[in-house]
C-alpha cells in the first residue's frame, strides 16, 4: 500500500441559485410538476436561440476570483455532443477550449498542515434533465425541469494525495460557494455534487498512472470512503503486477466499493465545437472591478478575524466558520450579550448537537440568536447555573423559547438567597453527621460531598459559589 502515492483530481458541479435557466427565462424552482419549468428553448425545440443569463456569468466570474482565478476577458460557449433522452438538443451548452475562468488555487489544512491545490479552470454550462423508471408501469419518463439549470463545473489539477485532502478540498470549495451565496451546496439534492479521478503512481515517479474517474458520491463521507477504497483496489492490481485501465466506475452506496461503469473504449467523443448561436462572451475590466468589490468576506478572512476580534482559538475560529449561516449566528449572538467566547461555546457544544440531531442547518434554527443570548446572560449573572441551563437547552431549543420566561414559569432560578439555602446546607449536615466528624478531624475532601448532597437538595438550583462559603463557615 505505502509503496505507492495517490494522486486525486476532481470535477466539482455546482448548481447556481439563479432565478431563472441559464439560455431562456424558465424558472429553476425545485419540487415542481414534470415538466412544468420547460419552454420551446430549453426544450430543444428547432428555430430558437439561446439568451445567456446575465446573472450565471457573474456568479461564475466572483467564485472565479473568490479562488484566484484570471478571469478571461473573452471566453467560448461550446456545444459538447451527444445522445441521451434527458438531453433534448442533442448537445449540452457548456465551455471546452476557452472557459471563462482558469489558474487559480485553493489552500486547504490537513493535519494542521497547509497544501495547495490548483484550481485548472471554472467554466458554465446547462445541467441536463432526469429520467423517471417507473416501478409501476413499465414505462420510462422525461422531466425537463433541470435542462438549462445552470451550472459551474470547477476542475482541480491533479494535487491531492488522500481522500483527507480531497474532502478538505471539497469542504473549503463548498463553504466559498455558500459564503458567495451562488449555491446552496446541498449534497444530498445534488447541487454540489464531483466526480474524483484517482491513480496511484510509485513514490518518486513524475509521470501519472493511469486513473479511474468516480461517480455517484452524495456526501463528503461517500467521497472519502469511495477514494479510500479505490486506492486499495488499485495498489492490489499493481501489487498482482496487473495494470489499472482507464475507465469510470460508480461508488456503490450499500457495498462500500466501486464498479465499473464503463471503459475508456465506449468514452463518448463529444465532437466540441464553439456555439454558433452564442457570441463569445466579453467580461470589461469595469465590470470585473463591481463584481470583485461586491465579494463578501470569505471563510478564510472571517476565521481569522473571529480570532483576532473576540480572541477565539483558530480551531473554534474554524468550526465557527465553516458554514456562513453558523458564523452570522454566532455574531449575532455575541453582539447581544457581549460574551463572545461564552456565546461560542453555547454555540460549539449545544446548538451544534441539537441542529445536527433534528437534521436542521443553522439558517433553520428554532431558537433565535437573541433567545441564546439571553441564556448566556442567565448564567454569566448566575441567575440560573450553567448546569441548569445545558438541562434546559434541549426544549428552549427546540420550541424556540425565550429563557428568561421559561426559567421564571418553572421556578428554576438559582437560589442565591443566603437565608433559603442555609436551611438547606443545616439540614444536609444534620443527615450526615459521621461526614461532619471526618471532615473535622481533617478529611478535608468531604467538601465535594457536602456541595453535592445539597446541590441534589436543591435540584442543581443552589448557587455554587454560596454554598462553598456557607459550607465553610459551618464546618470551621
Ligand atoms: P476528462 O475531462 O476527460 O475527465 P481531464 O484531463 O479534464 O479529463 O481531467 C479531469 C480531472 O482529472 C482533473 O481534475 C485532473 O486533475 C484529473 N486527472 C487527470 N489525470 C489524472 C491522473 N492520472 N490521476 C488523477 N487525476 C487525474
Ligand atoms: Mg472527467
Ligand atoms: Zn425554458
Amino acid at each position: 500500500m505505502s509503496r505507492y502515492e495517490a494522486v486525486i483530481g476532481l470535477e466539482v458541479h455546482a448548481q447556481l441559485r439563479t432565478k431563472s435557466k441559464i439560455f431562456c427565462s424558465c424558472s429553476t424552482a425545485f419540487g415542481m410538476e414534470p415538466n412544468e419549468n420547460v419552454c420551446a428553448v430549453c426544450s430543444g425545440m428547432p428555430g430558437v436561440l439561446p439568451v445567456l443569463n446575465e446573472k450565471v456569468v457573474e456568479y461564475a466570474a466572483k467564485m472565479g476570483l473568490a479562488v484566484g482565478c484570471r478571469v478571461n476577458a473573452a471566453s467560448v460557449f461550446a456545444r459538447k455532443n451527444y445522445f441521451y433522452p434527458d438531453l433534448p438538443k442533442g448537445y449540452q451548452i457548456s465551455q471546452f477550449e476557452t472557459p471563462i475562468c482558469e489558474h487559480g488555487h485553493l489552500a486547504v489544512t490537513v493535519d494542521g498542515s497547509e497544501k495547495v491545490v490548483g484550481i485548472t479552470r471554472i467554466h458554465m454550462e446547462e445541467d441536463a434533465g432526469k429520467n423517471i423508471h417507473s416501478a409501476t408501469e413499465n414505462a420510462s419518463f422525461v422531466d425537463l425541469n433541470r435542462t438549462g439549470v445552470p451550472l459551474i463545473e470547477i476542475v482541480s489539477e491533479p494535487d491531492m494525495r488522500s481522500a483527507e485532502e480531497a474532502v478538505a478540498y471539497l469542504k473549503a470549495l463548498r463553504s466559498i460557494l455558500v459564503y458567495l451565496g451562488i449555491c446552496d451546496g446541498n449534497m444530498e439534492e445534488g447541487s454540489f455534487r464531483c466526480d474524483a479521478n484517482v491513480s496511484l503512481r510509485p513514490f518518486g515517479q513524475a509521470e501519472l498512472g493511469t486513473r479511474a474517474e468516480l461517480k455517484n458520491m452524495n456526501s463528503f463521507r461517500h467521497v472519502q470512503k469511495a477514494i479510500e477504497y479505490e486506492i486499495e483496489r488499485q495498489a492490489d492490481l499493481l501489487d498482482d503486477g496487473q495494470a489499472v485501465i482507464q475507465e469510470t466506475r460508480l461508488y456503490n452506496v450499500d457495498k462500500g466499493v466501486t464498479a465499473s461503469m464503463r471503459g475508456k473504449e465506449e468514452a463518448h467523443d463529444y465532437r466540441y465545437f464553439p456555439d454558433p448561436d452564442l457570441v463569445p462572451l466579453v467580461v470589461t475590466d469595469a465590470q470585473l472591478a463591481a463584481w470583485a468589490a461586491e465579494l463578501p468576506e470569505l471563510p478564510v478572512a472571517r476565521r481569522d478575524r473571529f480570532v483576532s476580534q473576540y480572541g477565539l482559538t483558530p480551531k473554534d475560529a474554524d468550526v465557527l466558520t465553516a458554514e456562513r449561516d453558523v458564523a452570522d449566528y454566532f455574531e449575532e449572538t455575541a453582539r447581544l450579550c457581549n460574551e463572545p467566547k461564552k456565546a461560542a461555546n453555547w454555540i460549539m457544544s449545544e446548538l451544534l448537537r441539537e441542529l445536527n440531531q433534528a437534521a436542521l442547518t443553522a439558517a433553520a434554527c428554532p431558537l433565535p440568536p437573541a433567545h441564546l443570548a439571553r441564556l448566556v446572560t442567565l448564567v454569566e449573572s448566575g441567575k440560573i447555573s450553567g448546569k441548569i441551563g445545558k438541562q434546559i437547552f434541549p426544549e428552549i431549543f427546540a420550541q424556540g423559547l425565550d429563557p428568561e420566561t421559561y426559567v421564571d414559569q418553572k421556578g428554576l432560578s438559582q437560589i442565591s438567597d443566603s437565608l433559603a439555602l442555609e436551611s438547606a446546607v443545616d439540614r444536609v449536615l444534620a443527615d450526615n453527621p459521621d461526614e461532619v466528624a471526618a471532615y473535622k478531624a481533617g478529611k478535608t475532601k468531604l467538601m465535594g460531598f457536602f456541595v453535592g448532597q445539597i446541590m441534589k437538595a436543591t435540584k442543581g438550583q443552589a448557587n455554587p459559589a454560596l454554598v462553598n462559603e456557607l459550607l465553610g463557615k459551618k464546618l470551621a
